[in-house]
């Protein structure tokens, strides 16, 4: 072992370790495995051999949506993944519609010209796996819960992992040049890192208290032929939940409800119907009806969102990583957890190539900084989402220009809505889904082009906003919200 910094100018390196077999840990290793002699990703869990949900993804059950910067990178990491998808049954979207109603109106997307997919989490999952499986120096060790760090006696240096065999119940350790902390929600870095005496700092926490409650049904073939998505938007001002229908592989809709704020949907089958009627529209109550229940409502509650901070701290061990959930983990609604895993993926990637070619002493440091970098764009849309929300509480550092950005987005959606502007509206969903940067929509030419049609009431919020000069000017933006400069997104020239 080379037992610590990456030895990238010699070649590769020895053993990475993943901890946490999950799609972050996935596409993690696929990126690793360029750079690493051996990766081996350790998994509490038994990694069933078919596609079906485990205990450690409590999440899986609920639906998990491919969005356009997930399917870019799935496309390169995993090429014709889509394909497999299909032939291992995934719902295909060609000439299916999406159907998007918000408080302002209805935006119906379609027919979709390409043959894409959805499907189940639990077939995603197995299907990126077999992918990674196939990774000559990729292994798994499956049954087996890390339970701590191994470290140099002075603890500035993470040289492997404890572990426990879960069926043996026996303890062993397991050494490595690099740790990845890829293992969701519920990772212990923090206790880790401070019985070690490392300084952690509070997280940001976005006091959510959210909820889903999700229903699978089976669906007749001329609904299943036509629907991608419904997705019903809750609004503030009404406090309504959300609800989304999904199509998933085998002619099953999931369909979730979805409330904030400690709004909580229920999840007894008779009132769970009750509230998919009293969504703002509709629609999903009528083509719930033509569906037939196959489970029953399961729930899924979500207090608190958690960024951690540890870009920020002073001494760092090297030999250590993090990423995915257990780094910064967003509200579900979205759909940018595994796109958020996937883009820090991408960003450790272009990190490891920098250090090859030039390497910086504290590479953990700075590859840490850059991975924040990528959290900050979804993290900040997240806030200024939820935050409008009563009962939602930010704790953290200072958000810029929240309120800017929460208003903002509103009228923004608003006038994308009212006025049928697909192309607006797609640009919406493309920067919430982080394929482009927050500054295609805020940039001074599209904020006073989507003012100008504005009301009377929000035109004058504008007018204060640019201390009566009508627009904003680079620099005042500049000082008003981040520039998410270091992010990496997918180029756009955007029309200004
Ligand atoms: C209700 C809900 C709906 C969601 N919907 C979407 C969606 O539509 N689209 C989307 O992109 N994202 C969605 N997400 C988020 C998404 O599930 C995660 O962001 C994504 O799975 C990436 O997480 P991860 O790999 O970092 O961690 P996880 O997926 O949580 O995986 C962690 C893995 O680590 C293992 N593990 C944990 N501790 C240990 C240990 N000590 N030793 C060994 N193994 C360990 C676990 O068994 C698990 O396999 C949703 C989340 C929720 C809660």
């Amino acid at each position: 072992m080379t037992n610590n910094k990456l030895a990238l100018t010699q070649g590769n390196t020895e053993r990475a370790i993943i901890i946490g077999g999950s799609m972050g840990g996935l596409l993690t290793a696929s990126v690793l495995s360029e750079y690493f002699t051996e990766v081996l990703i350790i998994e509490r869990d038994e990694l069933p051999e078919k596609p079906m949900d485990r205990v450690g993804t409590p999440q899986g059950f609920h639906p998990h949506r491919f969005t356009p910067r997930l399917k870019i990178i799935l496309e390169r990491l995993f090429p014709g993944y889509n394909d497999v998808l299909l032939e291992n049954g995934a719902s295909e979207l060609l000439n299916k519609y999406v159907c998007q109603i918000n408080q302002y109106g209805k935006i119906t997307i379609g027919p979709n010209p390409r043959k894409d997919t959805a499907c189940s989490r639990a077939l995603m999952e197995w299907t990126i796996r077999e992918y990674v499986k196939k990774i000559s120096n990729v292994r798994f060790l499956v049954k087996h819960d890390v339970i701590g760090l191994q470290t140099t006696a002075d603890h500035t240096t993470v040289t492997g992992v404890h572990l426990r065999d879960r069926t043996l119940k026996q303890e062993k350790t397991l050494t490595a040049d690099m740790v990845f902390d890829i293992s969701g929600r519920g990772s212990k870095l923090v206790p880790w890192l401070q019985q070690f005496g490392y300084e952690v700092p509070t997280p940001d926490r976005l006091k959510v208290a959210l909820a889903y409650s999700t229903r699978r049904f089976r669906i007749p073939a001329h609904l299943a032929e036509k629907w991608d998505v419904i997705r019903i938007a809750g609004h503030p001002s009404t406090e309504t939940f959300t609800g989304v229908l999904s199509t998933i592989e085998n002619d099953v809709a999931e369909v979730l409800l979805y409330g904030l704020g400690g709004r909580y949907p229920s999840t007894k089958p008779d009132e769970y119907l009750q509230e998919a009627a009293r969504l703002s529209n509709p629609l999903i109550a009528e083509v719930i009806q033509e569906l037939e229940p196959i489970t029953a409502p399961r729930g899924f509650r979500v207090p608190e969102l958690i960024r951690q901070r540890f870009e920020q701290m002073e001494r760092w061990p090297a030999g250590l990583l993090v990423l995915g959930d257990a780094f910064c983990n967003v509200d579900p609604i979205f759909g940018q957890g595994i796109t958020m895993a996937s883009v820090e993926a991408e960003m450790l990637e272009k990190c490891l190539q920098e250090q090859k070619k030039q390497p910086v002493s504290n590479f953990e440091q700075y590859a840490l900084k850059r991975i924040q970098d990528a959290i900050e764009p979804g993290w900040w849309l997240n806030c200024a989402a939820d935050l409008a929300w009563t009962g939602v509480e930010y704790v953290g550092q200072p958000l810029k220009g929240i309120d800017f950005a929460s208003k903002y987005l509103e009228i923004y959606l608003k006038h994308a809505t009212v006025q049928q502007n697909l192309k607006q509206y797609g640009m919406y969903w493309a920067v919430n889904t982080l394929l482009f940067s927050p500054r295609v929509l805020f940039n001074p030419e599209m904020i006073a082009s989507v003012m100008a049609s504005a009301s009377t009431k929000d035109r004058q919020w504008y007018n204060e906003q640019t201390q009566g000069t009508g627009q904003f000017t680079d620099l005042q933006l500049e000082e008003r919200i981040p520039s998410f400069s270091r992010a990496n997104f997918i180029e756009l020239s955007p029309q200004r």
